[in-house]
């Protein structure tokens, strides 16, 4: 068969009142996006708080599935048979047609739930209700009526046309991206920041990356991985602008003039000078980072402090209570965890001291970011403007 469209259902949160519309449209749009990609033609269309995808012509089911449960904002789809209102005779036997196709002669017990949004139509719910529920123990009789826990929930839903459906595919839940404004996220290659970015993402905000390599100590093997955890996110997130700065001279500089107890904070410091940097000029709203209480050093209760310190924008840190098993469920579900667990360098662990302060000092790293004075706005300036970019879809 037989499915040629999907109706799908959205969160009513956050959708409600005047702004509704936009969130549909915007939901619309993603919807659009990814579906272009696949082969066969579709048709996204919104109608009276529904939306639906219908298919024109040939298109592979489970890859269509597997794109919409991608799309933020998605709370279910469910696949639909739509009809014609060409009368009551003709509705029984495409229901008929409908439970042989997705059911077969198994036996099944089933409700009807038909709902006459078009109060023209001549037959009332209760009666749609009855008469399908006879047609189908008519044509099926393996099958029987259960009202309280049917295997089957058969809705019929009377509109312009008629929607015949039972099944709903889970979707990602969330906001649909665009939303919420933008985001800039610190990407690394770990397990961490992906996951970040898929949860701030999820909330409807446009993820926009920075990665800070440090060659020749990080390879290009560290940095291609780095794209394709991107690659992997942009399959929930849509496109991401990946900002690749590199890193080594600043690093090098900071090695020179501090005390080595404090390279990761202070070099955490600069990473989140310079995203902020980016951030600012493409319109973001907030940083975002894969941060998480007590997992290293640097972020402990005292180490967040002082580096969140050098930003003005809001640091959005989504991982900061979760246990890292945790946060490696998420990964695996959303596809990132092979990837990040390849074993390539980082440019953290590459200049990092034996033993790092836990509880540094606020005053003790500034006096020694002092120590950087001299150079260190060249450096900025020169990672910033010899950045390579990167479009991740
Ligand atoms: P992750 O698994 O995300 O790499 P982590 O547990 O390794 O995190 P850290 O290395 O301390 O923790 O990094 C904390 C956060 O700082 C990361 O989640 C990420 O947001 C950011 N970060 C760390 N290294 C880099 C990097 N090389 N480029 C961009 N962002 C980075
Ligand atoms: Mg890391």
């Amino acid at each position: 068969m037989k499915y040629k469209a999907f109706l799908i259902k959205y969160a009513e949160i956050g959708v409600k009142g005047k702004n509704r519309y936009l969130f549909e449209d915007a939901l619309v749009k993603q919807i659009n996006h990814r579906l272009k990609r696949l082969d066969g033609k579709f048709f996204v269309t919104k109608e009276s708080g529904r939306i639906y995808a219908e298919a024109e012509g040939n298109f592979d089911y489970d890859e269509v599935i597997d794109t919409l449960q991608h799309v933020f904002g998605i709370v279910g789809i469910c696949p639909v048979v739509q009809i014609e209102d060409t009368g009551y005779e003709d509705l029984k036997a495409a229901v008929v047609r409908y439970i042989g196709d997705v059911y077969g002669d198994k036996s099944f017990t089933f409700k009807v739930v038909a709902r006459r949004a078009n109060k023209q139509y001549p037959v009332v719910s209760d009666q749609i209700n009855r008469d399908m529920g006879e047609v189908i123990l008519e044509a099926y009789p393996n099958s029987r009526v259960d009202v309280h826990s049917p295997d089957v929930l058969l809705r019929v839903e009377v509109r312009h046309r008629i929607n015949i459906f039972s099944e709903t595919i889970p979707g990602p839940g969330g906001m649909p991206i665009g939303t919420a404004g933008r985001a800039m996220l610190l990407l690394s290659g770990g397990i961490d920041s992906p996951v970040a970015g898929y949860m701030i993402a999820k909330r409807g905000v446009t993820i926009e990356a920075t990665y800070f390599h440090a060659p020749p100590y990080t390879s290009e093997r560290a940095k291609q991985k780095v794209i394709d955890l991107a690659k992997l996110m942009a399959k929930y997130t849509g496109p991401i602008k990946l900002n690749i700065v590199n890193f080594t001279d600043i690093q090098l500089y900071i090695y020179d003039q501090c005390p080595h107890d404090e390279l990761t904070i202070i070099m955490r410091r600069y990473m989140m000078r310079i995203a902020e940097r980016l951030a600012k000029e493409d319109e973001c709203l907030a940083l975002v980072t894969g941060e998480s209480i007590g997992q290293v050093a640097s972020q402990t209760m005292h180490s967040l402090a002082v580096t969140n310190e050098v930003c003005e924008l809001p640091v959005m840190r989504p991982l900061i209570a979760f246990d890292k098993q945790d946060i490696v469920d998420i990964s695996l579900k959303i596809d990132t965890y092979e990837t990040s667990v390849l074993p390539y360098e980082d440019c953290c662990t590459i200049f990092v001291a034996k033993h790092p302060v836990t509880k540094p000092v606020l005053k003790r790293i500034q006096n020694s970011e002092r120590k950087l004075e001299e150079k260190i706005d060249d450096l900025l300036e020169t990672a910033v403007s010899t950045r390579e970019i990167v479009r991740c879809s």
